[in-house]
């Protein structure tokens, strides 16, 4: 009998482990995959300050990024620049490699090639069955399960949990190309014709690699060959290694019910504007530590004890998450002539030198806000209303 079982070794399950291992508790984290980090897609922006917050690896990163360039399908452009890094590139796989190994190290068992295909919840325990890649099918027990298989949500979809409801569809490739002649700024492209209902994206990793792709609510495809034809007219596509993968959007409903937690982007905690997901997967990791330590102390883990958990992510990030979906919502109705309009009225009207303190890397809901207020303020109107 184990007091917690983690499902999912990405970075809310994992930083979950550690952290639940750290205060004590006998956790054991399944993940799928035969080692951490394999399949982990990603573009691996993680601002700045996470670091710190976190005390996060420093050696997975590969390039910091200190100007982003936004290009409107007119090809206008909005800078924002800093003195020091805003945010830091890095390789998602061995960033959960480092992860894991601190949760070992603080006690956290890790058993790989593990698929958990379902959760029974009993009177005195959960019941975690899953299926090893070799051995075959076994189960475990324990206390309490905590769900963070990413995009993933059928486990939480069986419980009645909140599960990712939309998707967007991304698509990425690592390419080698020259410096963008942006002082290898990292450049963000919107338009219907670009990645509709989001953006695409060039950031660079130094030594002249750079990481193409793009997220839209259509399929990416035929954007994708068209951003890779746009940064590198010459590329040969069939030599690339494209990856592709769903993001979370708009899970609604209660992510706990009783001895079992849902948190990370399989409660849909990614920011709805970008669909970074590592910040908030760590955060919901920590929340999730924090009321089950408590659960622990009171041995009481029905669903109005670990209901704490609801309150805290809804009070820390739910604002943002709302906020955030939202205008990218309303921003996907934008036609390429309004945006075009949006670039030249916010150059115009210096609006990143006004949003300047209420930018923040994974906190986008107030300068989200006066945006808006801006827009509606803008002689002769945006044309959005
Ligand atoms: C192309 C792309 C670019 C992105 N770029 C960024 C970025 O720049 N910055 C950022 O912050 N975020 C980015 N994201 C999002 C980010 O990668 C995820 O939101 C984040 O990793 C979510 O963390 P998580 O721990 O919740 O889930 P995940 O990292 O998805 O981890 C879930 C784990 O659970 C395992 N699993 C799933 N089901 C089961 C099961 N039944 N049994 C056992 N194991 C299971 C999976 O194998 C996986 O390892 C990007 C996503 C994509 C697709």
């Amino acid at each position: 009998m184990k007091d917690v079982v983690v499902i999912g070794a990405g970075p809310a399950g994992i930083h979950a482990s550690y952290l639940l291992a750290q205060a004590g508790l006998n956790v054991v984290l399944f993940e799928a995959q035969g080692r951490v980090g394999d399949r982990a897609i990603c573009s691996g922006v993680v601002g700045d300050e996470a670091f710190p917050r976190f005390d996060l690896p420093k050696q997975p990163i590969l390039s910091d990024i200190r100007c982003i360039q936004a290009v409107s399908p007119g090809g206008r452009k909005l800078e924002y620049s800093t003195d020091g890094p805003l945010a830091q590139v890095i390789d998602k796989a061995e960033f959960n490699r480092s992860l894991a190994q601190r949760a070992v190290n603080a006690g956290a068992e890790l058993q790989l090639g593990c698929w958990v295909n379902s959760l029974q919840v009993e009177k005195h325990s959960v019941e975690v069955q899953y299926r090893h890649t070799d051995a075959g099918p076994a189960s475990v027990r324990a206390q309490v399960a905590v769900i963070t298989t990413g995009v993933n949500g059928s486990l939480n979809r069986a419980l009645g949990l909140a599960h990712p409801r939309q998707f967007l569809r991304a698509v990425q490739a690592e390419m080698a190309l020259p410096p963008n002649g942006h002082g290898n700024a990292t450049r963000i492209f919107v338009g219907q014709g670009v990645a509709p209902g989001a953006f695409g994206w060039e950031i660079p990793l130094g030594k002249n690699r750079w990481r193409v792709g793009l997220m839209t609510e259509d399929n990416p495809d035929p954007y994708f060959a068209k951003l890779v034809h746009r940064v590198s007219p010459n590329a040969d596509m069939s030599t690339l290694r494209i990856d592709r993968k769903g993001i979370a959007q708009a899970s609604v409903g209660r992510c706990v019910v009783e001895r079992v937690i849902a948190a990370g982007e399989a409660a849909g905690h990614i920011k709805t504007t970008t669909g970074g997901g590592i910040y908030y997967g760590l955060l919901s990791a920590e929340l999730v530590a924090d009321v089950l330590v408590r659960a622990f102390r009171s041995m009481n883990f029905n669903a109005r004890s670990l209901g704490e958990f609801e309150r805290y992510w809804r009070s820390t990030f739910g604002n943002e998450l709302m906020v955030g979906y939202f205008a990218r919502k309303l921003a996907s109705h934008f036609t390429d002539g309004q945006i075009d309009k949006f670039f030249d009225a916010a150059n115009a009207s210096n609006l990143l030198v006004r949003l300047n303190g209420k930018l923040k890397f994974d906190w986008h809901h107030r300068a989200l806000l006066s945006t808006l207020r801006s827009l509606m303020t803008l002689p002769g109107g945006f044309g959005v209303g």
